[in-house]
């Protein structure tokens, strides 16, 4: 039987989902007996004119992981899918813009200005900036150009399949390799390697009624183990988050943090949340809400961490 073809690459990321694809351990000795890894820049010597030569569908299955940041990242994700058949937005960056998409409480200009000038440990008297053209004596260097938005890969290309997670686990990544080396992926379109519904449904802890008088941090309070971490007031994306990973983070005595993005049915995740912690609040005074309320201190890094490049809160007009 011929060997499957497959490309890894990484655009906007942290080099996590990289790492999360060597977790697969000695199963990657499987990989390569069945496939054969046309392109992985973050392992191998291969340059981008060696995908341009390939014919277009050449690599059977890619797993694109990273959010699109910069005219490179695009550039890319147009070119992977033109040379695969199968392109899966591998992990919540590229899925859902994960923490790069944080940056899209601001833009462009707002960023470089933080950066390159109000960073205290930033000495750049004359505000220069990256340029995506600088002349020198020996020719032209260019950079690729920074969006002012970040999107996610379903926003530049069409994709196959979308694996969630930051990172995707070990079992999931596994999970999808086999189901593609065996061409046995679902239909078109699927979230690959997770479920459908709350994370809760996968949590250990007892839970009870949830009405909370105010809201806390981990650094806040001891959490009780057994218990439900929201009926305690600790802030817990579960109730929001789709299942697939085996409620790593509450097993551990910490609140998930959502990286599984929305389960289905669910549109945007951290309206959700909102909507959520607003039906347990324990009381209807307005002053004891509006207080409850300031306990909730960072409504942005907690419901839209991973997913706010996706969401409805998204930019309506994209330069
Ligand atoms: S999904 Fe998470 S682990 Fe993967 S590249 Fe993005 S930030 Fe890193
Ligand atoms: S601890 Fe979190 S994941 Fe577990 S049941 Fe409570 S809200 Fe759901
Ligand atoms: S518990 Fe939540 S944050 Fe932790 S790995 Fe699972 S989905 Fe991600």
């Amino acid at each position: 039987m011929a060997k499957a073809k497959i490309a890894l690459y990484w655009a906007a990321s942290c080099g996590g989902c990289e790492i999360s694809v060597l977790g697969i351990g000695d199963k990657i000795l499987e990989v390569v007996e069945k496939a054969d890894i046309l392109f992985w820049p973050c392992v191998m010597d291969i340059k981008y004119k060696e995908v341009e030569e390939m014919p277009d569908g050449h690599i059977d299955i890619t797993l694109f992981n990273g959010a699109i940041r910069t005219t490179e990242n695009e550039h890319m994700a147009n070119l992977l899918r033109k040379k695969s058949k199968v392109l899966v937005a591998y992990g919540s960056c590229s899925s859902e813009g994960c923490i790069p998409g944080m940056a899209n409480m601001s833009n462009r200009k707002g960023i470089f200005d933080y950066v390159y000038s109000q960073v205290p440990s930033m000495d750049n008297p004359e505000a220069t900036r990256p340029e995506t053209s600088t002349k020198v004596e020996e020719g032209e260097l260019t950079l690729p150009a920074f969006y002012d938005t970040v999107k996610t890969l379903e926003h530049v290309v069409p994709v196959d399949y979308f694996v969630p997670g930051c990172p995707p686990t070990e079992e999931q990544t596994w999970t999808v390799l086999e189901a593609a080396l065996g061409g046995n992926l679902p239909p078109a379109g699927s979230v690959v390697g997770a479920g459908t519904t709350a994370l809760c449904e996968d949590c250990p802890r007892e839970r009870k009624e949830k009405k909370v008088k105010r809201f806390y941090r981990p650094i806040d309070i001891i959490p009780d183990p057994e218990q439900c971490l929201l009926d305690q007031g600790i802030i817990c994306c579960g109730v929001v988050t789709r299942t697939g990973c085996g409620a790593q983070c509450p097993s551990v005595n910490m609140p998930c943090r959502g990286c599984y993005g929305p389960p289905e049915g669910v549109v945007d995740q951290g309206a959700k949340l909102i909507a959520v912690l607003g039906s347990i609040i324990d009381s209807t005074d307005p002053e004891e809400i509006e207080k409850a309320c300031e306990t909730f201190y960072d409504p942005m890094g907690t419901g839209y961490r991973f997913g706010l490049a996706n969401s409805i809160l998204r930019r309506k007009m994209i330069k």
